[in-house]
């Protein structure tokens, strides 16, 4: 973890873009609390294969106009094509947004796509972008302690990480894990093939279990048995499912965080309370400047 020491912590928080216009109302408010914690940056998914594109530009626009944090946009290349990516690269860069989280994306089921694009890899569109905007942009890419669910192998699943790095990327954030040791032994080997650029966990509060597990599964994170044993049998204790969750979270950031992690990323899923109260464990507010709310101020709606 001795790369990992040398960088500031930086704390951001996701958010995906709303579907509805009351969505966008309840993320706004959802942003405005957030704010007061004082993060780096919010970052916003990107749908590939079309379905919410134009939802995300007008997001980021939206917290770069508004909010005192940056914005930082997801774009995937997949099924994309040169010419749309380089038009949606420079506007971002026009309206001043300073980081860009390159992903390839995957392709929602049932979305018609015919799977050809310009590009294939996120390696190639980190490549496009330092290409086209030189040193704009600070660029983060996905990272995978638990090894991404293609990756015909782990050792060629770093290999092709590194492809990232080489090509420009700054920073990276890992996929969400609940196992700390997996990310330290994916840190030790990007290390011994030379990498030192911050990689960020990535961490999903438990904020609605069973729909987590689906994305667990859907993206080959591992829910250790305890957790997924301790959530299963809480199920009809919903606010006291929340706050054993919010005690295994913070447990799980603060000992990542005193082994050196350059930060945390949440994925919010669009929620305040949850993230605010691990927040607030982890007393993050005397090192970003932020306030947090008290504890007996956060209603934890189940
Ligand atoms: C922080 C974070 C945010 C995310 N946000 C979004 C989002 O907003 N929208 C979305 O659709 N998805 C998002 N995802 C999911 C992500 O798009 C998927 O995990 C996708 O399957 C891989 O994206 P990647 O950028 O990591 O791909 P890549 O780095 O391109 O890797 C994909 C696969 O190809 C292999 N590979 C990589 N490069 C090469 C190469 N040059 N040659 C051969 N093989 C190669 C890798 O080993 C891996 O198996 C996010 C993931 C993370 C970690």
């Amino acid at each position: 973890m001795e790369s990992q020491k040398q960088h500031p912590r930086v704390f951001s928080f996701e958010f995906f873009p709303p579907k509805t216009d009351q969505g966008a109302e309840s993320l706004r408010a959802t942003r405005q609390r957030l704010e007061r914690l004082n993060p780096a940056y919010f970052s916003v998914t990107f749908g590939a294969g079309g379905s919410t594109q134009d939802r995300t530009y007008e997001t980021v626009i939206d917290i770069q106009q508004q909010s005192c944090a940056e914005a930082a946009p997801h774009i995937s290349c997949i099924d994309s094509t040169r010419e749309r990516l380089e038009k949606m690269i420079l506007s971002y860069r026009d309206q001043g947004v300073k980081y860009i989280v390159a992903l390839r994306g995957d392709r929602p089921s049932g979305s018609g796509s015919s799977g050809e694009g310009d590009f294939r890899y996120a390696n190639e569109l980190v490549a496009l972008i330092r290409e086209l905007t030189g040193d704009h942009f600070t660029i983060e890419v996905g990272a995978y302690p638990e090894f991404h669910p293609e990756a015909p192998d782990a050792f060629t699943d770093i290999e092709n990480f590194v492809r990232k790095v080489n090509a420009g990327a700054d920073s990276a954030i890992t996929q969400f894990f609940y196992n700390a040791e997996a990310y330290y032994r994916f840190v030790d080997e990007c290390e011994k093939r030379g990498v030192t650029i911050p990689i960020i966990p990535g961490i999903m509060p438990l904020m609605n279990y069973e729909q987590q597990a689906r994305f667990a599964e859907a993206c080959k994170a591992d829910i250790p048995r305890w957790l997924a044993k301790r959530m299963e049998a809480m199920k009809e204790d919903p606010q006291g499912r929340l706050e054993y969750g919010i005690d295994v979270i913070s447990e799980l950031c603060q000992e990542l965080l005193e082994a050196g992690a350059p930060g945390i990323h949440f994925y919010s899923l669009n929620k305040a309370p949850i993230v605010e109260r691990i927040w607030h464990n982890l007393g993050l507010s005397q090192e970003t400047g932020g306030e947090v709310r008290r504890p007996e101020e956060i209603e934890l709606s189940v």
